[in-house]
């Protein structure tokens, strides 16, 4: 049976869904104002996953959000909408062409990375009849109230409000109030539900409700749309650590004040990605994305490698000395595994110890996602003197959990232009004999992970 640490409880427990044979889960998605940075990506790895692992017992329904409106500067409900101030920053094209731009964007990465496509990838800016329908209930239940910018959740009419997210609560509360508010709000913790589109300017993004012209809150869109598509209790809820405090912690006080269920029965959590400097964040400017990876010759798996080498609820600190470690690791397997195609004749040699380690190595997923065990368990077998067909066989499988395409032969990579330009330059270098310029030229392809040889043929290349 599977056990997971679940944030709510601040412990591990055995996973049993609210119905035998099949689950629900719901991942935080991307708000699509911008490219997805790869500590943003990191979490839909870890709950790629996770979800991997829980379809080998059951039937997984999926739901993933797309944030097309709502999702205010600062996650305290204030600044401006991140989609607007976007669409205003990239030369004025509109909200929602620029929410699709970015949508696109993130699903290449999330291919690229091998994550399994959810059941189901609502958008906020479709559900907005759902949403108001939530209010309403909450409303005619005595949790709201309204100020001049919007209608507001009181947190102080939901007794268990900040559960989740116990003493780190408090902190981000203390963020929360250095930051100025119309001084409306009864509570610090108070949130906005809707918000009244300003009177001065005609927003992109805005609909008629029973409260005047409005548009959504970041936090409702969650709820709304998570219990239409998988009920009013969900078996998982996932995202990065950092919308513990704030953004599901409001989920759970509208969902539970609205539906009087419990909300969420476990919620899983990823932690950070870091850099030397801190956290990678859009907001300062630190952020490198999969584009960037791909730029520098890393293959966006080589990233996941990386990410599964760590468990998921430990910090990442990310440099590109441990990206080349994990791509050179990734590498050698994948040659091992080339070689055992070589070497197999169709015929399994030892079925109880190819089963024994398939065992090893799902109690390793199914132990809260210990993928770096897991990896353990994958390179002990790899090394032993197992039968090529064995390894092969259970590769596939440990492969199922991991998403690597481990099984798949590598595609020959194409000489980068700017690497044929040095190659061109060096001939000519050695033609007239300028053996410095030429040995300096080496180093340059070296650095790009490209090796040339002399040959009587001409330079001939490959890569390191
Ligand atoms: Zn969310």
């Amino acid at each position: 049976m599977p056990r997971f640490y679940n944030t709510l409880t601040k412990k591990k427990e055995d996973f049993v869904p609210l119905v035998a044979g099949e689950t629900t889960i719901y991942t935080c998605g991307p708000t699509v104002y911008n490219y997805a940075h790869i500590g943003n990506l990191r979490t839909y790895i870890f709950e790629d996953i996770l979800v991997r692992t829980l379809r080998k017992h059951y039937k997984v329904t999926h739901v993933m959000n797309i944030t097309d409106v709502g999702h205010l500067t600062s996650d305290c409900d204030t600044g401006e909408d991140k989609m607007e101030v976007s669409s205003k920053r990239e030369g004025g094209i509109s909200a929602s062409e620029l929410a699709k731009r970015y949508e696109c964007k993130f699903f290449e990465d999330f291919n690229a990375l091998n994550c399994m496509y959810p059941s189901f990838t609502p958008h906020a800016t479709e559900h907005i009849r759902e949403m108001i329908e939530l209010i309403k209930i909450l409303e005619k239940k005595g949790f709201t109230y309204k100020t001049s910018d919007g209608i507001y959740y009181d947190t102080s009419k939901f007794p268990s409000y900040g559960a989740l997210a116990g003493k780190s609560h408090i902190e981000g509360l203390k963020a929360g109030s250095r930051i100025d508010f119309s001084g409306e709000k009864r509570h610090t913790s108070d949130f906005a539900l809707w918000k009244f589109s300003p009177k001065d300017c005609k927003r992109q993004m805005e609909w008629p409700s029973p409260w005047g012209i409005c548009f959504p809150g970041w936090h409702i869109e969650c709820s709304a749309m998570s219990m239409k598509y998988l009920g009013d209790t969900l078996d998982i809820h996932c995202g990065g650590a950092d919308h513990i405090a704030i953004h599901h912690t409001n989920e759970i006080a509208q969902s539970e004040a609205a539906t009087g269920k419990p909300y969420v029965r476990m919620w899983i959590h990823g932690e950070f990605l870091i850099l030397s400097s801190g956290k990678m964040s859009k907001s300062s400017g630190t952020f490198l994305t999969l584009d960037a990876l791909r730029q520098k010759g890393y293959d966006p798996l080589d990233y996941r490698y990386l990410c599964l080498g760590a468990h998921y609820r430990t910090q990442l600190e990310f440099s590109f000395d441990s990206l080349d470690f994990a791509k050179n690791t990734l590498r050698n397997l994948k040659e091992k595994i080339a070689l055992f195609k070589k070497q197999r004749d169709g015929v399994i040699k030892d079925a109880r110890a190819l089963e024994n380690v398939k065992a090893d190595f799902q109690a390793c997923a199914e132990d809260d996602i210990n993928t770096p065990k897991a990896l353990s368990v994958l390179w002990d077998f790899i090394k032993s003197p197992a039968a090529a067909e064995d390894k092969l066989a259970f590769v596939k499988y440990a492969d199922s959990f991991l998403g690597l395409s481990l099984m798949k032969e590598e595609a020959a990579r194409g000489l980068p232009a700017d690497a044929a330009a040095l190659i061109a330059e060096r001939e000519k270098a050695r033609k007239n004999k300028d053996f410095i310029t030429s040995d300096n030229l080496r180093a340059e392809l070296e650095k790009m992970r490209i090796i040339v040889k002399d040959t009587p043929a001409g330079t001939e290349w490959s890569w390191k």
